[in-house]
């Protein structure tokens, strides 16, 4: 054959096309599922209402099982035609995020007014938590075995809480001439939540009001904050963002972008030759650490509770071991104003589709699981035939910093496993941003590697 035809029909170089290119006779499909996707995000800011959610979007739906671990995990659980033994496809995201937590005596009286000390949670840049809206969502277990739901700041008629800024007129010593991580301190993270007081009260006037008033609503008292999961997050619903409603504005996207495709992928996949599951887990933040991480052994009782309902026997590190895997997290985009921290060809464009990580970690892959190149291979050639848009995507520059996901817990099981999920930009921050085609994409993907033998 001459040489020229031979090139013709072979794609020699790997250029990336846009997701919004490959992806044009499906529109109405990215605009659908981003209005699920928005509404999630809107309504769940903690873990434990993002179980609440799975929980309640389940409903009626018999094939879809669903096993939960403390209202902080859950793993959504499609039945395929192989059994068990022959491994299952398992997609694992974090449903936690970023946050300024409650200590547990935070209540306190200063100039007037009545505070909540906090202790941040995960990686946050602390100045962009300051003078904004913030709501408080979680539950406060009374001693009486009563869990009470707490979530203000949300609905129109709630007031909100906010963190106060020093005003640039007197910033210059506390904050402009320093660096910025000694600029902005953990400990002045106070929230203000009143400062009317009550003149019946001979001390702490406002604090003891408040007191009054929480005491009034939930029927808690101070005590009870030491047996809380109280969580301050930003306030206010996800956005569509730019003129062309192109992109979602929103707190918590990392990772509720992949924690809600791979829900939505465990509801909606066809024809599974394997059984799916959908593993959602807490505390990724801080190192999935604890009983809700992903280093907790409960996707083990998960197999156990399968083998059970599907009556089949099961060893959880058998099934583990011949299992499929997709670590989603949400990767950094390709930033506008920073390129320099990133080195082009490897870096994650918005609009571009789902982003594979073959390896995460810092440092010389540090703290890395790495996908072989076989398994790179097979996630793939899944994503090119069923026409999924992707592209590949390491963290930053080499030596500029780097993160780590859940794979590496999972794949000490023996499983293959890889990263992929969309690229943000403002990552972390209270209003992170993706691209609808990304999410769709990242759907589109988990939706395939379920579906595809
Ligand atoms: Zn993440």
């Amino acid at each position: 054959m001459p040489r020229k035809k031979q090139t013709k029909t072979l794609d020699l170089c790997n250029k990336p096309v846009s997701g919004w290119e490959i992806l044009k006779d499906r529109l109405a499909d990215i605009e659908s599922y981003n209005r699920e996707y928005l509404a999630f995000l809107s309504r769940v800011k903690t873990e434990r209402e993002a179980v609440v959610y799975f929980r309640e979007a389940a409903k009626g739906r018999k094939d879809l099982v669903l096993v939960e671990n403390r209202g902080k995990v859950v793993a959504c659980c499609r039945k395929g035609r192989l059994p068990l033994g022959e491994g299952v496809r398992l997609v694992v995201a974090h449903i936690d995020s970023p946050r300024l937590d409650l200590k547990a005596n935070p209540l306190y009286e200063d100039v007037d007014f009545a505070m909540l000390k906090t202790h941040y949670y995960g990686g946050i840049k602390k100045y962009q938590w300051l003078a904004r809206p913030l709501a408080i969502h979680g539950v406060v277990a009374r001693q009486d075995g009563k869990l009470v739901e707490v979530a203000v700041g949300e609905d129109e008629g709630d007031p909100c809480f906010t963190i106060e800024d020093l005003l640039p007129h007197l910033a210059q010593n506390a904050q402009y001439s320093k660096k910025l991580s000694d600029a902005f301190q953990g400990e002045k993270l106070n929230i203000i939540i009143g400062s009317r007081p009550d003149f019946e009260f001979k001390e702490n006037k406002v604090k003891e009001r408040v007191l009054r008033m929480l005491h009034d609503k939930y029927g808690i008292v101070e005590q009870d904050f030491v047996s809380a999961d109280l969580e301050i997050v930003p306030a206010g619903p996800a956005r569509e963002v730019g003129i062309d409603r192109s992109l979602v504005g929103g707190y918590g996207q990392d990772d509720r972008v992949c924690s809600w495709a791979a829900f939505a992928a465990a509801r909606d996949a066809r024809n599974l030759p394997r059984t799916a599951i959908s593993l959602l887990v807490d505390k990724e933040e801080i190192g999935s650490e604890g009983n809700t991480g992903a280093q907790s052994k409960f996707i083990e009782e998960v197999l156990w509770e399968l083998g059970a309902r599907f009556k089949e026997e099961v060893v959880p590190s058998r099934v583990l071991y011949r299992s499929k895997a997709i670590s989603g997290d949400a990767n950094g985009a390709l930033d506008p104003d920073y390129p320099e921290v990133h080195e082009k060809n490897n870096a994650a464009k918005m609009g571009y589709g789902v982003c594979i990580t073959k390896f995460t970690g810092a440092r010389g892959k540090v703290g890395s699981s790495e996908a072989s190149a076989e398994y790179m291979a097979f996630v793939r050639s899944i994503l090119n035939r069923r026409g999924v848009p992707w592209q590949t995507g390491e963290l930053g520059k080499v030596d500029e910093g780097g993160g780590g996901t859940v794979a590496k817990f999972l794949a000490a099981y023996g499983m293959d496993i890889v990263d992929m999920g969309p690229a943000l930009l403002s990552m972390h921050s209270p209003f992170e941003l993706s691209s609808k085609v990304d999410t769709f994409s990242t759907y589109l993907a988990y939706r395939a590697f379920m579906e595809e033998e």
